[in-house]
């Protein structure tokens, strides 16, 4: 079964958005404490393919060692998975480029696994503002990269993007459909 992974700093909002594109209250846990998904969670769609809710990165309060085992955990699951079809990187669209977040992107485009970026909390911006930061935060990889990833603007609380981004894995199942 193709897998589709989510990852993200804690509290980005990783868990409301895989609710949202469940559209099933209460299969991913929200809660208000950042980090509590330790260990990698599988939320099955359909019969075709699955949802991959990955720990999130950069949680101060986690020992080095925990974070250690955790980099080790996600990086090997990343790079070892045959039926992992894409990764979403879940940005808050309120922030500027952050390094910890650049870094994994580096590493991913470097490791030559496909990608996107997902920008929530869209709502705490209005659409207007929302455009523009994701637009400054994409800009911002062209230092580095020439082809950009797609990218998705979300929110949660207003179930926005949710559309964009299930035709988008509906596409890339497509694509892997044909290959096949
Ligand atoms: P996770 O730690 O990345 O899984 O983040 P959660 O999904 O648990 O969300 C963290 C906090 O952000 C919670 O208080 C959510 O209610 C809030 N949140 C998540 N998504 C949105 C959104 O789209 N809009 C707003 N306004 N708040 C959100």
């Amino acid at each position: 079964k193709t897998e589709y992974a989510f990852i993200g700093r804690s509290n980005v909002g990783k868990s409301s958005l895989i609710n949202m594109l469940c559209n099933h209250k209460g299969l991913a846990k929200t809660s208000a404490t950042p980090g509590k998904t330790l260990l990698i969670n599988h939320f099955i769609i359909n019969n075709e393919w699955y949802l991959v809710d990955l720990p999130g990165y950069g949680f101060a309060k986690r020992s080095k060692t925990v974070q250690k085992q955790l980099e080790q955990m996600i990086s090997s699951y990343i790079l070892q998975r045959p039926q992992l079809a894409n990764v979403f990187v879940l940005i808050d669209v309120r922030h500027d480029q952050q390094k910890i977040d650049r870094e994994f992107v580096d590493w991913l485009g470097e490791s030559g696994v496909p990608f996107c970026i997902v920008f929530t909390k869209a709502d705490k911006l209005g659409p207007v503002k929302a455009r523009m930061n994701a637009e400054k935060w994409m800009h911002a990889l062209e230092d580095r990269w020439v082809e950009l990833p797609p990218y998705f603007i979300t929110s949660s609380e207003k179930k926005l993007g949710r559309d964009d981004v299930l035709d988008y894995i509906d596409q890339i199942n497509k694509s892997l459909e044909e290959a096949e």
